[in-house]
């Protein structure tokens, strides 16, 4: 794993109404790695990746891309190093999936530089990285649920960025396609040094697919680092108030939550 951290959340504080949902808290999201943020329904996981993509301004701190505020910096130019993919998004009706995932290019395009054959190789790129290739004419509606997920990815690879952020992008899948989408989602930072950071609810998944871990508590960060050092029973403990033993995934040697 790379030191170098791109991306980084300062003293970041984000409130609705009087309650603070991130409190203070500081990310240092390592460069081409896949990190997951785990941590109970409400503890702020949403609002920290709407705020590192900058989709939500914190109240207080800031977020850095490159040393640089992300308030400071043009949208195009943010949305060239850094794609988001929201929770529960919607195809619109009739899409294709070479349609879909052409969308991701948007933040290339002026009035001046329509679309061009290097668009369309990015794209096309981007559907064989993901296995749908041979869909790419079908409406996105009719597709499987796992098959969807891949076509959302497409898209954000289409983007071309070095930084993809996922809010939960396995939900709603099951536990085959969960593995299959966290296989490609892990192969983009292995094989492409992409840095993920991607919000997951399994926490025996994000053990074994994770190289850094960050565990969520009423909007602070309560621990953070290799699935080794954060996955123990005391942190899931505080976090999850859940009592459990932890063993070691005899497949994987990640460690592995039994709750009790
Ligand atoms: P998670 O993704 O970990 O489940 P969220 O980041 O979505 O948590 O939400 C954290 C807290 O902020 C929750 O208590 C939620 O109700 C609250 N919250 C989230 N979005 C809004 C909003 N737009 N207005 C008011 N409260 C919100
Ligand atoms: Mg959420």
């Amino acid at each position: 794993m790379t030191t170098g951290t791109r991306l980084k959340a300062e003293n970041t504080t984000v409130r609705y109404s009087r309650m603070n949902v991130l409190d203070g808290l500081k990310v240092d999201v390592p460069d081409a790695a896949f990190t997951v943020i785990i941590g109970p329904n409400g503890s702020g996981k949403s609002t920290l990746l709407r705020a590192l993509s900058r989709l939500l301004k914190p109240n207080t701190g800031q977020i850095t891309l490159d040393g640089i505020p992300l308030n400071k910096q043009k949208n195009r130019s943010i949305a060239q190093k850094l794609a988001v993919l929201p929770q529960g998004l919607s195809a619109p009706d009739a899409i294709t999936v070479h349609e879909l995932v052409a969308r991701g290019r948007t933040p290339y395009q002026t009035p001046f530089k329509q679309w061009s054959h290097q668009d369309e190789k990015i794209v096309e790129d981007a559907l064989i990285k993901t296995g749908m290739a041979e869909h790419a004419y079908r409406p996105v509606i009719n597709l499987s649920g796992g098959q969807q997920q891949r076509v959302w990815i497409a898209m954000i690879l289409a983007q071309n960025t070095d930084i993809l952020l996922l809010d939960e992008p396995t939900t709603f899948l099951d536990l085959q396609h969960q593995i299959e989408l966290l296989t490609l989602i892990k192969e983009l930072s292995v094989t492409f040094g992409k840095t993920v950071v991607a919000v997951l609810h399994d926490i025996n998944l994000a053990a074994r697919f994770a190289d850094n871990i960050i565990a969520l508590k009423d909007g602070r960060v309560h621990k953070s680092g290799k699935p080794a050092s954060v996955i123990s029973k005391q942190t899931i403990k505080m976090v999850f108030d859940l009592k459990c033993e932890i063993i070691s995934d005899p497949v994987h040697g990640k460690p592995h939550i039994i709750p009790v």
